[in-house]
């Protein structure tokens, strides 16, 4: 029954308005068009840009920069206030069309939103396709302009949504080589989670290009950012993301995961991790009160290659005793190739009604019925005195 979901390639759409305060005070107001426009505090006092026009982002005017600067750079420019409500209008246009494409739909801001549209392919067209559409429904409903990625993942889709800015369409190619390939010349600053100071550090070592992470010795790297710093490095070096989208509406799936400081192979200490991750991963299954009908177990070895087991409860249910011994099993059938990095623990196929073959199960359903109230008592008190008031026998 256990069967293997790690190989299925998504289609992530990166959504991003173009310098959308701006944009929209611009539409408002024909007469700024093509002008440089300010969004954030008056020039005179403290505070800061929220947002510039292209027309001013060329006199070197940017986000967070002091609005004192920016007038100094560009006198000229119109410095207007900020009109929330105006944003949040155009915000939630924008939202509604994504949700006409896709239920999944993961905002990151205002402005710009992660779709996976990989499920409904079949009905609008490719991801390229589906983009262009809500690029385009963006601009008859909204007057306004997005730039888009198209990725078999997050971190492509969001690199590529602002590679052609504005008005722009990049779509990422599926191919591991050609994605590596795609990578290489750009700078390391790129990387998702690459910051001010760990580029300085790569290119004092003289890492520039994604391309020269993706051949540089491990062994080095972990020297320069940490042996943590360079696997995360190493990995979206060649494209490698596997954060789901996540909406915010309804979950769909729920799941913990532990990453182990040293890579670990003791089958009793990762059992125990493993433990206490169903029990959070059950908690939040109660907390939304609804039951799971698939159980999922993750591991990463050592070196990235990660494994997904995945098998249906039946019947579904939310109890710890139910959790935990799916999580055992799942486990359990696994051995370990390879020291672990990371484990994790999800369920999914989430509803909110108990399935009618239940009332045929009668002992099981009191069974069930009573873990579930144990659980939900394990929860409240977790809840009054901390998640550590209750431990298990098996725990240490
Ligand atoms: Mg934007």
């Amino acid at each position: 029954m256990c069967y293997n979901t790690g190989a299925m390639t998504r289609t992530i759409l990166h959504v991003d308005m173009d310098a959308f305060f701006t944009s929209v005070e611009q539409r408002d107001r024909p007469e700024l068009r093509g002008k440089p426009v300010v969004v954030g505090a008056p020039p005179d006092q403290r505070g800061v840009v929220a947002a510039a026009s292209y027309a001013a982002r060329t006199f070197g005017v940017h986000s967070a920069m002091p609005s004192r600067e920016a007038f100094q750079r560009c006198p000229q420019a119109v410095f207007l206030p900020p009109d929330g409500e105006r944003y949040d209008e155009a915000s939630r246009q924008i939202r509604e069309i994504f949700e006409r494409f896709t239920p999944l739909v993961e905002p990151l801001s205002v402005d710009e939103a992660f779709l996976d549209v990989t499920g409904v392919i079949h009905l609008f067209g490719d991801g390229e396709q589906i983009a262009r559409q809500i690029k385009d429904t963006i601009r008859a409903e909204t007057q306004l302009t997005a730039s888009a990625g198209v990725a078999p993942n997050k971190f492509l889709a969001k690199l590529a949504s602002d590679m052609d800015k504005p008005d722009g369409l990049t779509v990422v190619p599926t191919d591991p080589d050609e994605i590596a390939a795609f990578l290489a010349p750009l700078p390391v600053g790129r990387i998702w989670g690459v910051g001010k100071v760990s580029q300085r550090h790569l290119e004092q070592s003289g890492i520039h290009t994604i391309g020269q992470i993706q051949s540089f010795d491990p062994q080095r790297l972990a020297r320069i950012l940490g042996q943590h710093g360079a696997a995360h490095l190493h990995h979206l070096a060649f494209g490698r993301d596997e954060r789901e989208v996540e909406t915010e509406h309804e979950e769909k799936s729920i799941s913990n995961e532990h990453t182990f400081t040293h890579d670990c192979r003791d089958y009793d200490e990762i059992r125990s991790v493993l433990m206490n991750l169903t029990d959070k991963v059950g908690s939040r299954l109660r907390a939304s009160g609804k039951i799971a009908g698939l159980a999922r177990l993750k591991l990463r070895w050592q070196g990235f290659e990660t494994i997904t087991r995945q098998r249906p409860m039946n019947p579904p249910a939310c109890d710890d005793f139910s959790l935990r011994a799916m999580a055992t099993e799942l486990f359990d059938n696994e051995e370990l190739i390879k020291p672990v990095r990371l484990v994790g623990f999800g369920v999914s196929n989430l509803t909110t009604e108990s399935p009618a073959q239940l009332s045929l199960l009668m002992d099981e359903e009191k069974e069930r019925l009573r873990n579930e109230r144990l659980s939900h008592t394990v929860d409240t008190l977790r809840q009054a005195f901390g998640p550590a008031s209750i431990r298990r026998g098996s725990e240490k």
